[in-house]
């Protein structure tokens, strides 16, 4: 399994509703784990390696590995807080990204149980960012558009990619 990267049109778009938690699915989220931690990242969502479902796991430092299967931002503090970001799907370039500080969220999880997770630091912002990819959102789109233009040359260069 490959991570797809900036360029590539599923990274825009949105991931539908899962349906059914089946052993397809489960064995889905143990290729995600795979390939995050093959990659040192954090968090992967489904549409980062091709699969337009709404899922994402995360292994925040400190964290267990979490698995989110349809998830539903609760609520956001109005307290933000900077932090910087990468992401697997761009590799090498990072930016300082103001998000709500704290989060509650709703999901299902690998068993097929609804939960709901309070969380704030590192691993809010990991979901925040996963879910983000759920809704066709890099974090590249949430920096001021000089910005952005400014770190996708940086990448295309670093990529040798041709316009
Ligand atoms: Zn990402």
């Amino acid at each position: 399994m490959q991570i797809i990267t900036l360029g590539n049109e599923l990274l825009k778009q949105k991931a539908t509703t899962v349906t059914e938690i089946n052993d397809e699915l489960i064995k889905t989220f143990g290729i995600m784990l795979e390939v995050m931690e093959s990659d040192k990242g954090i968090g992967l969502a489904g549409p980062q390696i091709g699969i337009m479902k709404r899922i994402f796991v995360t292994h925040a430092e400190g964290d267990v590995k979490r698995f989110f299967i349809n998830p539903s931002i609760l609520e956001t503090s109005l307290e933000t807080s900077k932090m910087e970001e990468g992401c697997l799907s761009i590799p090498k370039i990072y930016a300082t990204v103001v998000r709500a500080k704290e989060i509650k969220i709703q999901a299902w999880n690998e068993k097929g149980r609804p939960f709901t997770l309070e969380a704030s630091g590192l691993l809010a912002r990991v979901i925040l960012h996963e879910y983000d990819h759920l809704e066709g959102i890099l974090f590249l789109d949430r920096l001021t558009e000089a910005k952005r233009q400014r770190l996708i040359e940086k990448y295309e260069k670093q990529a040798n990619i041709q316009k």
